[in-house]
C-alpha cells in the first residue's frame, strides 16, 4: 500500500509499506477514506523530535475491510471514525472515562494512518461506526472528530466551560479553533480567542468567538484580565504546549477558575511552581480521551449541528503529502486533509 514516510526531518515521501492484516482477534483493518496532517506532525518535521523513515499519521476515517473473530461493534463495510489513541474500552481506566490512559493505550501515530490502510487494535474500544454511509460533505467534519475536535472538546470540558462563563482560548491552531466551537456548544457567554492571524480570527468568530485578543504572553494575560473586570476568565483552554502559553493561560484564569490544557508539551518544558501555587487554579489536561466523546460528536456532525470540517483549509491527494507538510510548516494552511 501507499503510505507517507518521513525519511528525515523535513523530508516527506509517499512510498510503499506492507499491507496491514489482522493479527489479534480484537483487530480491524480499515481502508482509509481520508486522513490529515496534525500540528504535532510538525515537531519531527522541524527536527524537534527524531524522524528516521517514520510512518506518519494518527487521524483517520474509513471503511472497515476486515475484523478479527472477537470484534462485535463494527463489521466489514461500516464507515468508522477512530480516536488517535487505541483503547480497549473495558479496563477500569477506560470505564472511568479516560480511554487515552487505557492500560492497553497505544498512540495511533505509531501505526501511521497517512496511508491507504491501517490495522486498528482493540477495534471495539477505539472505533465508532457512523449511523450510515456519510455524504462526501461530512467527511472533513468526521475526520476532525478523530483528534482536533475531540481534543478541543475535552479542553473545554476540562476547563468546566458552561452557561454564563467567560472562556479564553490560548492558541489559534486547529485545536484552539475547535476549543472555540466546543465552548460555543457548551453555552459559554463570552469566548475570547487569542490570535494574530486574520484568517484564523475570522474562523474563530464563525465558530463563536465574541472577542479577539492579539497580545501574547504576559501582555495577553493582562488583556484578558482587563476584559473581565480584573478577575480573569472562568475557563481557559491552552492549546499550544509551551511554557509561555501555559503561563499565559494560568495568568489569564481567575482564582478558583479552570484550565483545560491540551497543547502537547515537550521534554524540557517546565513551569515555575511558585507562579502555579499562587495562581490557585484548577488544571486538567493531557492527551484527550477522544473516544469518550466520539458517539456524541459524530451525532452532532450527522445532524449538521456543527461543522468542524471548515478547519481544513487545504485538501490534497495523499501523493502530495510533502506539499501539505510544507504548507502547514509555513503556516499557509491551518490544517491539511489528505484524500485517497
Ligand atoms: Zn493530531
Ligand atoms: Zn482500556
Amino acid at each position: 500500500m501507499r503510505a507517507v514516510i518521513m525519511d528525515a526531518p523535513g523530508q516527506i515521501t509517499v512510498g510503499e509499506r506492507e499491507d496491514p492484516r489482522i493479527i489479534e482477534p480484537t483487530d480491524a483493518v480499515i481502508r482509509l477514506t481520508a486522513t490529515c496532517i496534525c500540528g504535532s506532525d510538525l515537531w519531527p518535521y522541524r527536527g524537534v523530535e527524531p524522524a528516521d523513515h517514520t510512518p506518519m499519521g494518527h487521524e483517520y476515517v474509513g471503511l472497515v475491510e476486515e475484523v478479527g473473530a472477537s470484534v462485535t461493534t463494527v463489521k466489514p463495510g461500516d464507515f468508522v471514525v477512530g480516536s488517535f489513541v487505541i483503547s480497549c474500552g473495558v479496563c477500569e481506566i477506560c470505564r472511568s472515562g479516560y480511554p487515552s490512559k487505557c492500560i492497553h493505550a497505544e498512540f495511533v501515530a505509531g501505526i501511521g494512518t497517512q496511508a491507504e490502510k491501517a490495522r486498528i487494535p482493540h477495534a471495539d474500544g477505539t472505533l465508532v461506526a457512523t449511523p450510515g454511509m456519510p455524504d462526501d460533505g461530512l467527511i472533513p467534519s468526521l475526520l476532525a472528530a478523530s483528534d482536533v475536535l475531540g481534543t478541543g472538546w475535552f479542553a473545554a470540558d476540562a476547563a468546566q466551560v458552561g452557561p454564563g462563563k467567560t472562556v479564553a482560548v490560548v492558541g489559534d491552531g486547529a485545536v484552539g479553533l475547535m476549543g472555540v466551537l466546543a465552548a460555543q456548544q457548551m453555552g459559554a457567554e463570552r469566548i475570547i480567542a487569542m490570535s494574530r492571524h486574520a484568517d484564523r480570527q475570522a474562523l474563530a468568530r464563525e465558530y463563536g468567538a465574541t472577542d479577539i485578543v492579539t497580545e501574547r504572553g504576559a501582555e495577553g494575560a493582562a488583556r484578558i484580565k482587563e476584559l473581565t473586570g480584573g478577575l480573569g476568565a472562568h475557563s481557559v483552554i491552552e492549546a499550544v504546549g509551551t511554557e509561555e502559553s501555559m503561563l499565559q493561560a494560568i495568568h489569564a484564569t481567575r482564582g478558583g477558575g479552570h484550565i483545560g490544557f491540551v497543547g502537547v508539551a515537550h521534554e524540557g518544558v517546565q513551569l515555575p511552581l511558585d507562579q502555579l501555587f499562587f495562581a490557585e487554579v484548577h488544571l486538567h489536561g493531557g492527551p484527550a480521551p477522544v473516544r469518550r466523546y466520539l458517539p456524541e460528536l459524530i451525532q452532532k456532525i450527522w445532524d449538521r449541528e456543527i461543522d468542524p470540517g471548515k478547519v481544513f483549509d487545504l485538501t490534497l491527494p495523499l501523493d502530495q503529502a510533502a506539499e501539505g507538510y510544507a504548507a502547514m510548516h509555513e503556516r499557509r494552511a491551518i490544517k491539511v486533509m489528505l484524500t485517497l
